[in-house]
């Protein structure tokens, strides 16, 4: 049930934004991964469920969803599409973890992909989507945003930063010493908490932008603030895999990234942050951090991917895109969902009950027609007791039982009991299905 309302409220959102759905394959070579997520980061190096055909060639379960809706892009010459091209799929990944809760070998993400454009707008539309999205479930996030730059000034920021941790080598963690070496920036990833609050006292990249993302960042904040989005400037948020530049987003529970110490606390508009932005850097720094950041309790992430198309041998092709935890997501909808409907049993359904061998024939019929019009039903034709029926429908807590004897038949009617009530009417064939129809109307919003 909790299943079916995400991906129902999945399919209608991606619908009205004007998505459409993507099924990519779940095996690949691992090649498209390391070229795509990056050989250095821990969905790769150590996450990859990878294996050998007997040609020799390394294929992987793939563990997210964008690397394979970028290859099928440029293999399916979508570039000939009006840009951009607007995607989304949903389906099993699946990283080699070690599994806790809320970090599964085998998780299920669905995601929006925006291929073609590299317009800021569409960066803050993609954000305010996200946050809506959960809204719609009632789920309130807060959004924690980035910008990672590009590949004219991210090499600069990257030498101050190896300065940096070249500096703190010795209070680093051996990932982060290795890291250092291959991808400098993905030390920012760590989930080691030692390092964490080393990384406090970091140079951030938003520090070090060149003018155009600078302005694109800009842009996107303005938007943002149109669009009453809240949001915190998290300076230390790189992400995980390495395909993403300029702006990176997480999502978090409220009341998450409160806690978590690589934010610059800020909700106000863009043009308040800069002014405040250097008292607020004098601020975080004072500030004791105080845990990791919970990495496991992010319901989405995203960014800009500007360069991946070109990576996997396509043109050109700015794009953007996010990913969400279904596991995580149906975690908190869960209760949401219990507390709008009673959780156990079949309270929307209608049992059928039938005594002798013409009974069962009409109630065949009878149960083809309540289908037809929507009603969910429960039956156990393979009996012939009556108690026995009438326990089952019990049992499975439904709200109405039809039951169909011999007398009936010949009559056409049916006896209609409420289960709740212990009442029972008498209807006739021909209006049993309008009556259940519109005793089991739904009810609630979720
Ligand atoms: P990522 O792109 O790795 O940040 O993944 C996007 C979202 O997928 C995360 O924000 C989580 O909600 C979810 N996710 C990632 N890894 C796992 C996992 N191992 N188990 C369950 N959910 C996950």
């Amino acid at each position: 049930m909790y299943w079916q309302l995400l991906e129902n409220r999945v399919t209608s959102f991606a619908h009205n934004f004007s998505f459409e759905r993507i099924e990519t394959p779940i095996l690949e070579e691992s090649a498209l991964f390391s070229h795509a997520i990056g050989r250095e980061t821990d969905i790769v190096k150590k996450e990859l469920f990878e294996f050998v055909l007997k040609d020799g060639t390394p294929v992987a379960l793939r563990p997210e969803g964008t690397a394979g809706v970028a290859r099928a892009y440029i293999n399916h010459g979508m570039l000939s599409l009006p840009q951009p091209v607007k995607l989304w799929y949903m389906g099993p990944m699946f990283r080699y973890d070690r599994p806790q809760a809320g970090r599964y070998r085998q998780l299920h993400q669905f995601g929006f992909e925006i291929l073609g454009s590299d317009h800021p707008v569409l960066d803050a539309e993609l954000v305010s989507m996200s946050v809506r999205f959960l809204k719609s479930l009632d789920i309130s996030s807060h959004c924690l945003v980035n910008s990672i730059g590009c590949r004219v000034c991210r090499p600069s920021y990257l030498q101050k930063l190896l300065l940096f941790v070249r500096q703190k080598k010795r209070s680093l963690c051996a990932d982060c010493n290795e890291r250092m070496k291959k991808n400098v920036l993905r030390v920012l990833d760590c989930k080691e908490e030692k390092c964490q609050i080393i990384y406090t006292d970091a140079p951030s990249m938003v520090d070090n932008l060149c003018e155009d993302c600078k302005k694109h960042f800009t842009r996107v904040l303005e938007y943002l603030d149109e669009m009453n989005v809240a949001y915190t400037l998290a300076p230390r948020l790189v992400r995980g895999l390495d395909y993403y530049t300029r702006t990176v987003f997480e999502l978090f529970p409220t009341g998450m990234p409160k806690e978590v110490p690589l934010v610059q606390e800020n909700s106000s508009s863009y043009q308040e942050k800069e002014q405040e932005e250097h008292q607020e850097e004098q601020e975080e720094n004072e500030e004791a951090p105080s845990k990791n950041p919970h990495r496991q309790d992010a319901l989405a992430g995203g960014g800009r991917y500007d360069l991946l198309l070109e990576m996997l041998g396509g043109k050109p092709t700015p794009s953007l895109g996010v990913a969400f935890g279904m596991e995580r997501i149906l975690t908190l909808l869960k209760p949401k969902v219990d507390a709008a409907v009673p959780p156990k049993g079949h309270t929307n359904s209608v049992f059928l009950a039938q005594l002798g061998e013409k009974a069962r024939k009409k109630m065949l019929v009878i149960k083809d027609e309540l289908i037809q019009k929507g009603v969910k039903v429960l039956d156990a034709f393979s009996k012939d007791g009556l108690r026995l029926q009438l326990e089952i429908a019990s049992r499975a807590k439904v709200s109405y039982a039809l039951i169909l004897g011999e007398k009936e038949v010949i009559e056409g009617t049916v006896i209609l009991r409420d289960m709740n009530e212990g009442i029972q009417e008498i209807v006739p064939f021909e209006k049993i299905v309008e009556v259940i129809s519109a005793k089991l109307a739904p009810k609630g919003s979720l």
